[in-house]
C-alpha cells in the first residue's frame, strides 16, 4: 500500500504501545500513514515513500496527547475572584456569595452560541498547538435541558482539527432557580436533561462533594447515565470524602478525578474495577490544596491519568505539558507516569483504549516536538522544562492537522 505521509528519522519515538516495555522507546525510526491509518513504524531504510514528508531528525515523537478532563466551553471571566482568593477569601465563601461556578453559569447561559463556539475553538486549538489531538469537554455551565444540550453541541462542533470527547455534567451544581428544591433538580437531570443530552455525550460525570451533590444523588444520576450507555466518571473526594470514588468504581467508572481525600476503600475499589485516577495538579495548585495519595494509588496498581481541568476559576490552565510537570512536582509522579498520564491512561479514562498510543489497533495520531534549546531529543526534557512545548507537527487520523 502506498503511504500518503511519512515522518522520517525521528530521533526518538515513544509508542506507549501496551505490548512494549516502558514507554515503548525507539531511536531513529520512521512512521508512515495511509488512508487515515498507521501504515509503518520502523527502520528508516525500509520506510515507504510518500508525497508528504516531515524530517524528524532531532525530534521527539509521541502519540497524540489526550487531555481527559476539561470544562472548555464557558463564557465570562473570574479573574476578579482570583484576586479575592489571593487576598484570603475561600472558594466556598465566594461560591456562597454567588461567584464561582454560579457566575460562570449566568454568563454562559447569556452568551450566544457563536460566542461560545469561538472561545471554545480558540481554547481547544490552543491545546492542539501543544500536541493534544483529543480533548475531553464537559457540559455543566448550563444546568437546564436546553442549555446543557447546547454546550455539548458546541463542544462537538468547536474544532474540525481536534477530536472532542464529550461528557454530560448536568450534576455540576444546583442552579439558582432550584436552590430551594434540590430534589426537583436531581429529577430534572435524570428525567429531562439526560434523555436530551445522552445522544450528544460519550460519558456522564457528577460533582459529588460538599456544596454539590450527595453520594445517593450522585449514584442515582450515574446509574441512569450508565443505563443510556454513557461511560461513568465522577469529580470525587476533592473537598470532602464522600465515598463516591468507591461507589462510582463499583458502577464500572472509567475514571474518578481529583481524589485529594480518597481513602483505602476507594483505592481498593478502583483497583478492583480498573478505574483510572484522574489527577488534576493545576487545580490542586490554584486551590493550594493537598496532593492525592499517589504512592498508595501506585502501590494498589491504579492507573493514573493527568488532565488540565481547564476552567475559568480553579484551573485556568490549558497546556497539558504544564499539568504533566506539575504532576511530578506537586503530586509525586515519575516522568514515565506523567507521560503515560497524558497519553494511554488518559484515553483509558475516557473509555477509549485506542487513544494515546501508537501501534496495531490505535488511532493514527502522532505529535512531534523539538526539545527545548540545547536539550537532547528525549521526553525527560519535555517534562522537566515547564510547558510551552509547541508541536512541530501534529497528525490526527493520519492527516496533518498542524505543521
Ligand atoms: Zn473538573
Amino acid at each position: 500500500m502506498d503511504a500518503d505521509l511519512v515522518v522520517t528519522r525521528l530521533s526518538r519515538l515513544y509508542t506507549l504501545d501496551p505490548g512494549s516495555q516502558g514507554l515503548g522507546e525507539r531511536t531513529d525510526v520512521s512512521v508512515a500513514f495511509a488512508g487515515g491509518k498507521l501504515l509503518y513504524v520502523g527502520d528508516p531504510a525500509n520506510a515507504p515513500e510518500a508525497p508528504v514528508t516531515f524530517d524528524g531528525r532531532g525530534c521527539i515523537g509521541l502519540p497524540g496527547l489526550v487531555d481527559p478532563h476539561t470544562h472548555a466551553v464557558w463564557a465570562g471571566s473570574r479573574s476578579s475572584e482570583f484576586a479575592r482568593r489571593l487576598a484570603g477569601e475561600s472558594y466556598t465563601a465566594i461560591l456562597e456569595g454567588g461567584g464561582g461556578i454560579r457566575s460562570t453559569v449566568r454568563a454562559t447561559r447569556e452568551a450566544s452560541t457563536d460566542v461560545l463556539v469561538g472561545s471554545a475553538r480558540a481554547r481547544i486549538e490552543g491545546m492542539l498547538e501543544h500536541g493534544v489531538t483529543t480533548v475531553e469537554v464537559k457540559s455543566g455551565y448550563g444546568l437546564d435541558p436546553a442549555q446543557e444540550a447546547r454546550l455539548l453541541s458546541v463542544a462537538r462542533s468547536a474544532s474540525a482539527r481536534v477530536r472532542v470527547v464529550t461528557t454530560f455534567l448536568g450534576a455540576h451544581a444546583v442552579p439558582e432557580e432550584l436552590r430551594g428544591d434540590r430534589d426537583a433538580y436531581v429529577r430534572q437531570v435524570i428525567d429531562e436533561q439526560l434523555p436530551w443530552c445522552a445522544p450528544l455525550a460519550d460519558c456522564i460525570d457528577v460533582y459529588c462533594d460538599r456544596g454539590a451533590f450527595t453520594l445517593d444523588e450522585a449514584v442515582e444520576i450515574l446509574t441512569a447515565g450508565r443505563a443510556r450507555g454513557l461511560h461513568v466518571r465522577a469529580h470525587a473526594e476533592q473537598v470532602e470524602h464522600t465515598g463516591i470514588a468507591a461507589a462510582a468504581a463499583a458502577l464500572g467508572a472509567t475514571s474518578v478525578d481529583h481524589l485529594e481525600r480518597i481513602d483505602d476503600r476507594g483505592i481498593a475499589a478502583m483497583a478492583a474495577n480498573g478505574t483510572v485516577a484522574g489527577l488534576l495538579p493545576a487545580a490542586q495548585v490554584y486551590l493550594r490544596d493537598i496532593a492525592p495519595p499517589v504512592a498508595r494509588l501506585r502501590e494498589a496498581g491504579v492507573p493514573m491519568a493527568v488532565g488540565t481541568d481547564l476552567n475559568p476559576g480553579t484551573s485556568p490552565v490549558r497546556d497539558l505539558w504544564i499539568a504533566a510537570t506539575l504532576a511530578t512536582l506537586v503530586q509525586g509522579l515519575t516522568i514515565p507516569e506523567a507521560v503515560l498520564g497524558i497519553t494511554r491512561n488518559a484515553g483509558r479514562a475516557l473509555g477509549r483504549a485506542d487513544l494515546g498510543w501508537l501501534g496495531e489497533g490505535s488511532v493514527a495520531d502522532l505529535s512531534v516536538f523539538r526539545p527545548p534549546p540545547g536539550e537532547p531529543p528525549a521526553v525527560e526534557s519535555l517534562v522537566q522544562f515547564l510547558g510551552d512545548h509547541r508541536a512541530a507537527l501534529v497528525v490526527r487520523d493520519g492527516q496533518v492537522v498542524l505543521r
